[in-house]
């Protein structure tokens, strides 16, 4: 996300120089330095600066958040109303085999070219748990200052749909890997700034199922027929469910990038949304400010970036905010954002909360963990992005700089190995940069 402000906001510190150098240098340096540490990296961030500085920046306005209150005698319709926004997301990991048996995990394979008795749900075939998917798990865990549990089991949860072979999912119920965390964030300073802290109920892990491909249509509205592919069927899956704190689009879309950022850093997955490795629910619902009761929740599917969660979100206040004027009531249901049409159009009416029907999962033993498994786990850490914006801004740079600088792991990458390749006369140094590199560890 940082990306495209990088190159937009290039006359903060350092980074016009550092780009316009690096870019001066030509592709023989470049292709000398290859086989140095980290010069691929550097070259990889070059590339993903270019590529992202092409991705449409967020819309310049949000409705509610810019509303102007007139002169202190009339109150907007929006003034009126807040949004109860939660976010349950699904951080598909980066694991090379899948959670309960040894198919690789790799996105963009053939159909069912990655797929075997225990993941296509073979009667007999037993899940063996893959030790990656807890130490991701613990590391979320951990990054998000959650509790972790020392002991933890996987339960099932039954639902029938055709890309679910087994007719249950291996998922966590009542005692998650980890609860009671928090993000932090940073708004950006183009939409006013500020911090902001927003609870994270749990994290567990899960499997994903598989995928239907529907033919004509992209859904199974309109299409011809449909075929299930199980590449994806157990690949592992962590679910981080928000407390219902945030208030405006712009937040949820802040606290979704500040996940992704903190998965990024932590490199449990790449957290890409356009390929579904990172999937968000937004449940949101309006109630009059002052009122404690939450009023009916509408959940919003199907948003592959930021921006379209924050548009989405806006959509939805506006719509609910509408039809509460009106006098009319809102309905319980899921909701699809259409990016062509931009609006959120009706999938199905949720009425009453569905039964899973959730027991013990008999073929896994319960997950135990010893208090110095975490404590190590705890100390190899990465610096996480929350800290590192804290670093570069106690070095006095703006919130600006420092959100740019910081937010991409590439791009903060880059920053901080600069030194060594000007040390080993392999790049040239910027007056900029050699100040803030002094200052970086
Ligand atoms: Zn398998």
């Amino acid at each position: 996300m940082a990306s495209w402000r990088c190159l937009e906001l290039a006359r903060g510190v350092g980074t016009s120089i550092l780009f316009r150098e690096a870019a001066a240098l030509g592709s023989l340096k470049w292709k000398r330095t290859a086989t140095a540490a980290g010069a691929s990296q550097i070259t990889n961030c070059l590339h993903s600066v270019a590529s992202n500085s092409k991705r449409e920046p967020r819309p310049v306005k949000t409705r509610v958040m810019t509303q102007e209150r007139g002169s202190g005698e009339t109150q907007t319709t929006a003034d009126k109303y807040e949004a109860v926004i939660g976010i349950e997301t699904h951080v598909q990991l980066g694991t090379s085999t899948k959670a309960f048996c040894s198919c690789p995990s790799e996105y963009g394979s053939e159909p069912n070219a990655n797929v075997c008795p225990v993941c296509m749900g073979l009667p007999g075939a037993l899940p063996v748990l893959n030790a990656a998917v807890v130490e991701s798990g613990v590391k979320l865990g951990l990054a998000l200052q959650a509790n972790i549990a020392l002991k933890s089991k996987f339960d099932r949860k039954q639902y029938f749909y055709p890309d679910l072979p087994k007719g249950y999912q291996i998922s966590q119920f009542d005692i998650p890997i980890a609860e009671k965390g928090y993000i932090d964030v940073d708004l950006p300073v183009e939409f006013g700034g500020g911090h902001r802290r927003f609870g994270v109920t749990r994290v567990h892990m899960e499997e994903d199922a598989g995928k239907l491909i529907h033919a004509g249509n992209d859904r199974l509205s309109g299409s011809s027929s449909s075929q299930v592919d199980l590449n994806r069927a157990g690949v592992p899956l962590l679910e981080v469910v928000s407390e219902p704190e945030m208030r405006t689009g712009l937040e949820a879309a802040e606290y979704a990038a500040e996940l992704q950022r903190m998965v990024r850093y932590l490199g449990i997955s790449n957290g890409n949304m356009q390929e579904g490795s990172m999937r968000c629910d937004v449940n949101i619902s309006i109630r009059p400010k002052g009122r404690e009761q939450f009023g009916t929740k509408v959940e919003i599917k199907n948003m592959n970036s930021f921006s379209a969660m924050q548009k989405a979100i806006e959509f939805e206040m506006d719509r609910q905010i509408a039809l509460l004027e009106e006098g009319e009531r809102i309905k319980q249901e899921t909701r699809l954002w259409e990016e062509g049409s931009q609006q959120t159009i009706s999938m199905r009416s949720k009425e009453g909360l569905a039964d899973y029907r959730y027991f013990p999962e008999p073929d896994l033993p319960e997950v135990v963990l010893s208090q110095e498994y975490i404590d190590t786990t705890r100390a190899n850490l990465p610096e996480l992005p929350d800290a590192k914006r804290r670093r570069y801004e106690s070095l006095g740079l703006s919130m600006q700089d420092t959100l740019v600088l910081a937010n991409d792991s590439d791009v903060s990458l880059f920053i901080e190995i600069y030194p060594m390749f000007y040390s080993l006369q392999i790049i040239p140094k910027p007056i900029e940069i050699l100040l803030l590199a002094g200052n970086i560890k």
